[in-house]
């Protein structure tokens, strides 16, 4: 069951970065994968995981990545701001979605009278200490894009790659799926007084549902964010 879900996630991510990615090729230095369309108009590619200078020569429709040079002169902060910055948010969303599942596990076992829900409830406490997880979370990843692009700017020179092309449009989807999580629990219509799921009307069930739905997507996007962050970080 679980390699069945590892493959097909397999097979999803593959099939998309087949289509974002273009041709690839690995880094003869590091092996980290490279997008041909991340060349400049001379063939050239810094990889910006070893600062392996590349010219990719076209060889009978196959991609050959020659080492030119090393990039020697790096700037390596010693506070490393952007590793740091990622922690909350990775760390907290999580724990929030866990609250969200258990008070959604919490509405429907109450349906089937198995759990009591009072207003100012221990449900009612889980509803309050998640929507804090969010705004913390979704708050603090505005420090961790900030520190991104800071990065990008003086460490990759600004050079365009595709996986941080992607690392900052999925940042802007973090915080807007994040925010618009955030207003609907704010506004009560996704949670009664109890901390019970709303259930009881169209609009409410409405709510529900877009609010789920914008943070099972958040995870995804954040996910997605860890993982590419991770390759720039270690190679492959
Ligand atoms: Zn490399």
């Amino acid at each position: 069951m679980l390699a069945d879900i590892r493959r097909l996630a397999g097979r999803i991510s593959e099939r998309f970065k087949r289509a974002y990615y273009g041709p690839t090729f690995r880094c003869p230095v590091c092996h980290f994968v490279l997008a041909a369309v991340d060349a400049d108009g001379n063939g050239l590619l810094v990889c910006p995981v070893c600062g392996a200078v590349i010219e990719i020569e076209a060889v009978y429709g196959h991609i050959v990545p020659v080492v030119l040079d090393m990039e020697l002169y790096r700037p390596q902060p010693k506070l490393r701001v952007h590793p740091m910055a990622t922690h909350l948010p990775i760390g907290l969303f999580p724990v929030a979605l866990l609250g969200v599942v258990t008070l959604l596990a919490a509405t429907f076992l109450k349906r089937l009278g198995l759990v009591g829900a009072a207003p100012g409830g221990r449900l009612s406490v889980l509803a309050s200490a998640v929507l804090v997880l969010l705004v913390v979370s979704v708050g603090a990843s505005l420090a961790t894009l900030a520190s991104g692009l800071w990065d990008w700017n003086f460490r990759y020179r600004r050079r365009t790659y595709r996986q941080i092309r992607l690392k900052i449009a999925c940042s802007i989807v973090f915080l807007a799926l994040g925010a618009g999580a955030i207003a609907l629990h704010a506004s009560g219509l996704v949670f009664a007084a109890s901390g019970l799921m709303r259930l009881d009307s169209a609009a409410g069930v409405a709510a529900d549902f877009a609010y789920l739905a914008a943070l099972a997507g958040d995870m995804v996007v954040l996910a997605t964010l860890g993982h590419i962050g991770g390759t720039l970080v270690f190679g492959r």
